[in-house]
């Protein structure tokens, strides 16, 4: 069975919420493996712009609208690939968000609970179902879902973990909830070469937390490249972070 490996060429990747942030980078680390990657993005002008800057840096970067919380952009954007390429090889649901009015379980406005689910859960979980048929089609392709430690109900259980005080309600609930798509998927595709798993980027410079994040985009991507990249004896159904498993 064929492995993806890092002299990949002829593949195609999809990054959902690529324009910035852990996904760009994402994009950029595929593009460089030789990969055609759909630099996904809500947004045609930001999408353009960063597909743009892939290119110029000399990858096969090409933008795509997928807004996850509009049905019809991700039906159009799997329309698009199968007529261009008749299959999909990698997946990265990144695309996601961290409300500000999120917060603890006494005091979290419940309409961005409700928005952070839509956007970090069901989002990638349409998204997943429409690319579905066309990742069917690869000889091993790769979904990978990036989640967050913070979706970890262990981690969360733990008063001495360090990042204990991070008490999201949506946020965290909709990373355990991705989570759950991960292992129900890996199950459900178990007899095919399909790989699914959840990433833990790390605590990342990005606008998602202003900028406060500890690593750089670099190391925030690293995991998912991985993931995208797992050989054939690769597991699937697991979460990952760069320091190795995480806790469910
Ligand atoms: P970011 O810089 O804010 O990027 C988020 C991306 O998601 C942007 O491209 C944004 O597009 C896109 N997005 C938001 N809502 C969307 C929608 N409805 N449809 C399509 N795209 C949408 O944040 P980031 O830190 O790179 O986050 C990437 C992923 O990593 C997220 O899933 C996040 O939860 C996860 N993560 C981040 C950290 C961290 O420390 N940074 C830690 C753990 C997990 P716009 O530009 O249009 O808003």
């Amino acid at each position: 069975m064929p492995s993806i490996d890092s002299k990949t060429t002829d593949r195609i990747a999809l990054v959902t919420g690529a324009n910035k942030g852990i996904g760009f980078e994402i994009a950029r680390q595929l593009g460089r493996r030789g990969m055609t990657v759909y630099v996904a993005a809500r947004d045609r002008k930001r999408g353009s712009a960063a597909a743009e800057k892939l290119q110029g840096e000399g990858l096969a970067a090409r933008f795509i609208e997928l807004d996850v919380l509009r049905e019809e952009t991700i039906r159009s954007a799997a329309a698009t690939i199968e007529a261009a390429h008749g299959r999909l090889d990698v997946l990265v649901n990144n695309a996601g968000i961290a409300d500000r009015e999120d917060g603890l379980p006494s005091r979290a406005n419940l309409d961005a609970v409700r928005r952070t689910l839509l956007t970090n859960f069901v989002g990638p979980a349409v998204v997943a179902q429409a690319m579905l048929p066309l990742l069917r089609r690869s000889p091993a392709a790769r979904i990978v879902n990036v989640s967050s430690e913070l979706g970890s109900l262990a981690l969360n259980a733990d008063p001495e973990w360090e990042h204990a005080w991070a008490k999201f309600l949506g946020y965290n609930a909709s990373k355990a909830a991705l989570n759950m798509l991960t292992v129900q998927l890996a199950f459900e595709l178990k007899d095919t070469p399909i790989k699914v798993n959840s990433a833990g980027p790390g605590y990342t410079k990005t606008d998602l937390n202003d900028n406060r994040g500890t690593q750089t985009v670099e190391e925030g991507a690293a995991e998912a490249i991985r993931l995208a990249l797992l050989p054939a004896d690769g597991p699937s159904g697991g979460f990952f972070s760069s320091a190795g498993p995480v806790a469910w």
